[in-house]
Formats: C-alpha cells, sequence, structure tokens
C-alpha cells in the first residue's frame, strides 16, 4: 500500500455541489468552474440569458427603433 504524502484537498462547489480539488489545477476553487463562480456572484441571470437565450439582444432588429 503506497499512501501519497500530501493528499488532494477536496471541497464542494456552492453553487453545483460537484467535488472541486483544492489546488491549482483549480483556479476557480472553491468552485468548480468560472461559470459556478459567476453564478455566485449573481451574475447568473445574466449568464442565463445569454447561453439559454434563443433571441440575441444584438440581432440588429430593434422594434423600438424606426429605422428608415
Ligand atoms: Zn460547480
Amino acid at each position: 500500500m503506497t499512501e501519497p504524502s500530501a493528499k488532494p484537498r477536496k471541497v464542494r462547489c456552492p453553487t453545483c455541489g460537484a467535488d472541486v480539488v483544492w489546488s491549482a489545477e483549480s483556479p476557480y476553487r472553491p468552485f468548480c468552474s468560472e461559470r459556478c463562480r459567476l453564478i455566485d456572484l449573481g451574475a447568473w441571470a445574466t449568464d442565463k440569458y445569454r447561453v439559454e437565450g434563443e433571441t440575441p439582444l444584438d440581432d440588429g432588429s430593434d422594434p423600438l427603433r424606426h429605422t428608415h
């Protein structure tokens, strides 16, 4: 049996609950990803709009703008 001298410390992503290794490999710790970090920061609404929005806001067709 070989036991590593330094066990990788694991934490749980506060946003999605995924296991995150507490090391330099996880730059977004304690979150598993940048996305989860942004979500926790309160940017989830904006992020959701960008990811799940089927109609982009910048499609050039603004109904409020009269283009003649
Ligand atoms: Zn996560």
